[in-house]
């Protein structure tokens, strides 16, 4: 385990605040791995989700057309873990069903100990509130909001008005220090439009991350954008990964993007390759 758990305010190098448009603009590489200081990697010796027997099919009319069929895997806690396979092999129905916004129409998927396929609307809410980071081809940020007011959106939403209010300040800090950490402290108040497709993505995951998930459930996070912005945010992802002690689970048809994670899971046929 680390020193720094994820619901700890994040030590911010102070450098990073200094100058943020001078070298930071010219080689984002360098402004991430500035902003992001290395932490010990927890090493992967469990699994922490785990996932036996899934099922899933999609009805087209009458006929139903077998997506998932029969799939087991492990994620390694901590680690960070590609799901690998074509365009339309089930990738995102997988890594829907993994963050519970499908269900299975059989088999078991565990989150710790706990199985949660399962579970009530309310409780599997309540999970993904707490648990699981949600990051997608398309960034869906609100176009009429900042940047920073875009990243505080999921705890707007998880707390109500009064509660929201409360915790804003502290709640403001721990959004602006995501934002340093993925390299935007110096697009605070930029609109999406304003930002590039690489600097968007990077907002979602700052997002992604408001309320301390410990698992980043990423599909395709770089399949909307050209190589130089796709690397920026792989690199980013890594970063965050073993400085905020996460598990990351990203989904590509890219074999060079699956190659940098360190587990690569290949989905064949609706099952798990061997
Ligand atoms: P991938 O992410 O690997 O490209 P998907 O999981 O999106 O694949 O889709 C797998 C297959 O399931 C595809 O043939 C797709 O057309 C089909 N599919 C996905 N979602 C639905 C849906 N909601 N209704 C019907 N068919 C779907
Ligand atoms: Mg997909």
């Amino acid at each position: 385990m680390s020193d720094v758990a994820p619901s700890n305010p994040l030590r911010i190098d102070p450098e990073s605040k200094a100058d943020p448009m001078s070298t930071a603009e010219l080689n984002p590489s360098k402004r991430l791995s500035k902003n992001i200081k290395s932490a010990p990697l927890r090493i992967a010796d469990t699994s922490v989700m785990s996932v036996s027997g899934l099922f899933k099919s999609y009805g087209k009319g009458t006929v139903q057309v077998p997506v998932l069929k029969g799939v087991d895997l492990e994620i390694e806690e901590g680690g960070f873990t590609a799901i690998i396979g074509q365009s339309g092999s089930g990738k995102s129905t997988l890594l829907h069903l993994l963050g519970t916004l499908d269900a299975p129409d059989s088999g078991e998927i565990y989150f710790r100990d706990q199985r949660i396929d399962n579970l009530s609307p309310r409780q599997q809410e309540h999970l993904r509130n707490r648990e699981f980071g949600l990051i997608f081809q398309f960034y869906h940020l609100l176009p009429e909001l900042t940047t920073l007011e875009n990243v505080l959106i999921p705890r707007m939403v998880q707390d109500g008005f009064f509660r929201y209010l409360k915790n804003k300040r502290a709640y403001r800090k721990r959004a602006i220090e995501l934002l340093e950490m993925v390299g935007l402290g110096h697009r605070l108040t930029h609109k999406p439009s304003q930002l590039s497709g690489g600097e968007m993505q990077r907002t979602a995951i700052a997002r992604s991350l408001i309320s301390d998930p410990s698992i980043l459930l990423a599909d395709e996070p770089t399949g909307n954008l050209d190589s130089e912005n796709g690397a920026e945010v792989m690199e980013t992802l890594t970063a965050l990964r073993k400085h905020e002690n996460l598990t990351v689970v990203m989904v590509t048809h890219d074999d060079q993007l699956a190659a940098q994670a360190d587990r690569v899971i290949h989905l064949v046929n609706g099952v798990v390759a061997a």
